[in-house]
């Protein structure tokens, strides 16, 4: 009987697999990192080898460290940063050029055509997504008309396009399996994701043949095995998701109104809409959220903040009044309050609901009795304030009111500032046990596919909370912080234009 689920991670600096057994729980866990490559500023880029070997290497050092078998293995699911882009040869597996990731730039200019061309609002309406360079489209796009010889190979219908779960797939089945998720076919730009269908019109906009994107599929089902080499055995690879959706699967926010928030560097609220797209004209992005074999879509709002944890880094490397990112938590709990404080990071501008690249971080309400401690609890309150924001926005978007929010990610840890979310939310706010909820979501999705639980009951009832914050703080009280916030956010705001 095979014992086990493999959850593979792939990151953006890093490839985690972990291995799960049947209640959920990890088993064992690697990790290695990979090269990261900037060839110009404002350009990121990773070789799509370095990934697939990382990836590999994880896997097999994760069977080894609990005394595994690939035989004990039941199914691979494939969780993965999302929209970073690669291009490879169909017949060798030879990559045409480095993968373009996510954070990449170098499109930004081609989205401004797009936007003169008013072909903006199309995308919109049939992605769900804004146009910005984030998104693979436009970087399938720059590699046809940038790298010699590839259009016409592309033409020629020698090229493969995919996304980092298809990458992986395509090589963890000998080249046999050429295939996306839904939820990462929903990040390219290319797909429409109300009809489910690659978009021919704007594929013939940006000039991107069809030949080269994989079959799009559901995010649970067996798409294939695993050829003997690396694991000597055939696993069914079962299971695909980006990131941000496994972890919302892996948060079990199984029903329409259920929410997760991942506290990392920024923070990803994602909202579930149940079978329902619903557009949003609040600045946050229509995303597919899962789509389990035989079962419709299941769509999400999702609405990222650019800085969170980081708020926390700056504080602890910038201004050096911590020694280290927990230690945020005494200092601010020191204090009742911040006594008029408030600290808007928007050192890269505001993502959403703002979308206001010219916004700069600005602390505001100082006295001469202001001290570290106010400004750690200001840095506290904002993380909290901006994910209010995105969940206001989702509010107005799908009528849907919050009756609790999931956590993950690393500042999920800081309890003060849990108490604050919850607060500001006026919900309770719900840290789960396993906190690896992007690899449990993979899992998941693998592991339902081949029986290894019945169903998403089982899901529902294996998350458990490890503790709920419930909100204590008056209506009066929250009113007058929104307001203030409300108002440094106008002070923060487009700022450095005419810089
Ligand atoms: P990522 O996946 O984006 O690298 P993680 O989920 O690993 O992020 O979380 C790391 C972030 O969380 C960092 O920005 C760090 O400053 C912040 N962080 C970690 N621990 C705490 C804490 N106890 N309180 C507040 N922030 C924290």
């Amino acid at each position: 009987m095979a014992r086990f689920i493999l959850a593979l991670d792939q990151g953006t600096t890093s490839s985690r697999a972990i291995l799960f057994n049947d209640a959920g729980k990890p088993v064992s866990v690697a990790q290695q990192e990979f090269p990261q490559h900037f060839p110009r500023p404002g350009w990121v880029e990773h070789d799509p080898l370095d990934i697939w070997r990382s990836q590999r290497d994880t896997a097999l050092a994760v069977l080894a460290q609990a005394g595994a078998s690939p035989s004990d293995v039941a199914a691979i699911g494939i969780t993965n940063q999302r929209e970073t882009t690669v291009l490879w040869d169909r017949r060798t597996g030879e990559p045409v050029h480095n993968a373009i990731v996510w954070q990449c730039r170098r499109t930004a200019a081609l989205c401004d055509t797009i936007k003169a061309d008013g072909f903006d609002a199309t995308l919109r309406a049939k992605t769900g997504l804004v146009t910005d360079a984030y998104f693979s489209g436009t970087k399938v796009a720059w590699l046809l008309d940038n790298v010699p010889g590839v259009r016409a190979r592309a033409e020629a219908g020698e090229l493969a396009f995919g996304t980092v779960d298809t990458w992986l797939l395509w090589n963890l089945s000998g080249g046999a399996l050429h295939i996306t998720d839904v939820t990462n076919a929903g990040r390219t730009l290319l797909y429409n994701i109300y009809t489910g269908d690659w978009d021919d019109e704007i594929l013939a906009y940006l000039k991107i043949p069809r030949g080269l994107l994989p079959e799009v599929r559901p995010s649970s089902q067996v798409y294939g095995e695993t050829v003997t080499n690396p694991f000597g055995t055939a696993i069914p690879l079962a299971g695909m998701a980006g990131d941000q959706q496994a972890a919302m699967f892996g948060q079990a926010c199984l029903k329409p109104g259920m929410a997760k928030n991942t506290y990392g560097t920024g923070s990803f609220v994602l909202l579930n809409t149940g079978t329902e797209g619903v557009p949003s004209n609040s600045g946050l992005l229509t995303t597919i959220a899962w789509q389990l074999s035989g079962e419709p879509v299941i769509y999400a709002l999702e609405g990222s903040v650019f800085i969170a944890g980081a708020a926390v880094q700056w504080l602890r490397d910038g201004l050096q009044i911590i020694n280290s990112a927990p230690e945020i938590e005494s200092l601010a709990a020191s204090v009742e309050g911040t006594d008029g404080v408030y600290f808007v990071p928007a050192f890269v501008g505001l993502g959403a609901p703002y979308w206001d690249p010219y916004a700069r971080g600005t602390l505001v309400g100082i006295t001469r009795g202001t001290t570290r401690a106010h400004i750690a609890r200001a840095a506290l309150n904002a993380i909290a304030l901006q994910s209010r924001d995105v969940l206001d926005a989702m509010h107005a978007d799908s009528g849907i009111s919050l009756s609790a929010l999931r956590v993950d990610g690393g500042a999920a840890a800081n309890n003060l500032l849990m108490q604050i979310q919850a607060d500001v939310l006026g919900v309770p706010v719900q840290r789960p046990a396993v906190t690896e909820t992007t690899a449990l979501g993979a899992a998941y999705l693998a592991g339902l596919a081949v029986g290894f639980w019945p169903g998403v009951e089982a899901l529902e009832a294996a998350w458990s909370v490890e503790r709920t914050f419930e909100p204590r703080m008056s209506e009066s009280e929250r009113a007058a912080l929104l307001e203030g916030w409300r108002r440094a956010i106008e002070r923060a705001r487009d700022w450095a234009n005419g810089e």
